[in-house]
């Protein structure tokens, strides 16, 4: 199990620290949800003050009770004790009510809080750099920021509701034991300082112990989600890895089960001799009220109000340590909430953002431009240099590894370069508005995303804001050669593709492809970039969808990002890179000429067809 550093001192004053984060989400709760948070509040004053009218009703009655008896049941005397019972029954009955209604709002609040947070976590998640995908603190941060955001925020209200609460009846309780002697509460207080000191260590060290445990947490998670997936059940089955995934998450909850087991146990321990020590002060408290009445000195009525008053105050006590505890927990843990709240992507607007442009008039160039991936040592690109003239389609060929697809991630201001510039018709990237820049690029990403949607859906995608309609959702069809695949389809545009839901289906590698192409196409961008468009298609029908691509990027610029030469050969120009630059450029004859890398790889795909 882990330690904790430092010591107790320490410890309290990092407990300290941690509180700030209540008022943040008594904030949250209340931009959230402000009826309900109102509603309630009002509520905990209702029911922290019921409790106070319980205790004295139930003094008068048994004062009454006595009376009555004394006076042998005269009926004035039962009469008052009717009214008492009657009293004591309504108010029962009001907690009763004022609880079952306390239950409802918080479940209302609680669900309201959450999706108002779930709405936080969504906003920021999209905001956030590329480059944060690329850290793993990142993913350790939204890993813990969204467990929390589900239920923490709830508990935290609810433990503050309740603390307030028993707070409010405390205080009256104290009132009550005062007249018994000053020491009483002090003694109520002194019996549970151990079972706090217990609630505040515990708590750090199950943080402590969360926030080191996240990365092997997510592991776990991990293989939980590879053993479950669609993804991976053809792999899992083949290569039977079941049994290996199943081992390592095993091992890994086994490791995590223990420690928690561990402190569970120690937890316990700690917890009694608190427990035990609080009896003991209690017992002592009780035996001299109990000899206090034996000899007179205070009636059975006041014996059962000390009863009542000394008997709630304790279990009072007791749960608002429970409440500081979760307290303390839930602020430590929505610490990660807003921290993960609190990250500001680097890639954002300049001050004075140059106007957006409507088309490229002129270049897109690369100047000397450096890049690594945030928290890699290997160069992507390394002093690049690169001039893509306006309305021409360039094509960049090159080795695994070369830096390619980076080059797009550049350009879409995904990331900005280490080092050099990027110029968009001589403005530096950095200079545009970024929402405005993006809109000059569509891009068939190396991987494109698979929507579970309909046809139509996945490709409207490409351009959501326009509201694409049917027409414009064919003709993109259709110029990336996906018209007739989409024919062929049991519910045409309107199919469902998504295998995990009712009446969905799935479509082959090279069918997304074209859907993912059409999606590029929909979105009217003066400049095309496509990482490898052609690589899942059959040879007859590349050589089809070139001519079709040429005719549609008339006028447009075009990069494609290609392993084909036989893609490659219909661009105006292409470059070969090769460990993050530029080493051959020309159109296909002229390195044909050159006999250099370009000629070689040309050489040894053609024979190898042959
Ligand atoms: P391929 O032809 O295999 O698609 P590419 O030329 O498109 O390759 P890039 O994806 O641009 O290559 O990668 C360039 C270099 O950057 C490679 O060395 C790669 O390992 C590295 N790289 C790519 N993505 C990341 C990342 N997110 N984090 C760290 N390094 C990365």
């Amino acid at each position: 199990m882990s330690k904790t550093p430092g010591n107790l001192g320490g410890k309290l004053r990092r407990a300290r620290t941690q509180l700030p984060y209540l008022p943040k989400v008594m904030a949250l709760a209340w931009a959230a949800a402000p009826a309900w948070t109102l509603a309630g509040g009002g509520l905990l004053l209702a029911q922290g003050l019921l409790p106070i009218a319980t205790v004295y009703l139930t003094r008068a009655l048994v004062d009454g009770m006595v009376a009555a008896r004394a006076t042998g049941g005269a009926w004035p005397n039962v009469r008052h004790v009717l009214v008492f019972v009657a009293a004591l029954a309504a108010v029962l009955l009001l907690s009763e009510l004022l609880k079952a209604f306390a239950g409802w709002v918080r479940a209302a609040q609680a669900e309201r809080i959450k999706d108002h947070i779930s709405g936080l976590i969504h906003r920021k998640s999209v905001a956030v750099d590329l480059a944060f995908y690329d850290l793993s603190e990142y993913y350790d941060h939204l890993h813990r920021a969204r467990e929390d955001a589900s239920y923490h925020p709830a508990v935290l209200l609810e433990s503050t509701g309740s603390l307030l609460q028993n707070g409010i009846t405390l205080i009256a309780m104290i009132g009550v034991l005062i007249p018994f002697g000053v020491w009483l509460p002090l003694a109520l207080v002194a019996s549970a300082v151990p079972a706090l000191v217990v609630v505040l260590r515990c708590t750090m060290l199950q943080h402590a112990w969360r926030v080191k445990c996240t990365p092997i947490e997510r592991r776990a998670w991990y293989y939980d989600w590879a053993l479950t997936s669609a993804d991976t059940a053809a792999e899992l089955r083949l290569f039977g890895l079941g049994k290996y995934f199943q081992s390592r998450f095993q091992s890994l909850r086994q490791r995590l089960r223990g420690d928690r087991v561990r402190m569970a146990a120690h937890e316990g321990l700690a917890e009694l001799l608190a427990g035990f020590f609080a009896l003991v002060v209690s017992g002592l408290v009780m035996a001299w009220m109990i000899w206090r009445a034996l000899r007179g000195s205070i009636s059975l009525g006041q014996l059962a109000l000390f009863y009542q008053a000394f008997n709630q105050g304790l279990g009072l006590v007791r749960s608002s340590l429970g409440n500081i505890g979760r307290i303390y927990s839930t602020s430590l843990f929505l610490g990660n909430l807003f921290e993960f709240l609190r990250l500001e992507p680097k890639v954002t607007n300049p001050p004075q953002a140059a106007s957006a442009l409507q088309t490229l008039a002129r270049h897109i160039r690369f100047e000397h431009v450096t890049f690594r991936y945030p928290g890699s040592e290997r160069v992507a690109l390394r002093d690049f240099n690169l001039v893509v003239p306006a309305g021409q389609v360039v094509a960049l060929v090159g080795p695994n590894g070369a830096g390619k697809s980076t080059l797009i991630k550049l350009l879409c201001r995904m990331y900005d370069p280490d080092g050099g510039r990027i110029e968009v018709d001589g403005t530096d990237l950095r200079d545009f508005d970024l929402e405005s820049l993006r809109r000059v690029f569509t891009v068939l990403f190396q991987q494109p995303v698979r929507y579970n949607a309909t046809v139509a859906e996945n490709i409207a995608m490409g351009d959501v804001e326009a509201a694409p309609s049917a027409e414009d959702i064919r003709a993109a069809a259709a110029a990336a050669g996906a018209d007739e695949i989409i024919a062929r389809l049991p519910g045409g545009y309107e199919t469902l593709l998504a295998k995990g839901f009712t009446d969905g289906t799935d479509l082959s590698v090279g069918e997304w492809q074209r859907l993912a192409l059409a999606r590029a196409f929909l979105r009217q961008a003066p400049v095309i970039l496509l990482d490898e468009p052609t690589s899942a298609m059959d040879s007859w029908a590349e050589a089809d969808w070139m001519d079709r691509f040429r005719a549609l990027a008339a006028g447009r610029t075009a990069i494609i990002i290609t392993h084909r030469f036989t893609t490659a050969m219909h661009a105006d120009t292409i470059h070969v890179m090769s460990g993050g630059s530029i080493v051959e450029s020309g159109s296909h004859a002229q390195l044909l000429a050159q006999e250099g890398l370009y000629g070689e790889s040309w050489r040894a795909q053609t024979q190898a067809v042959s």
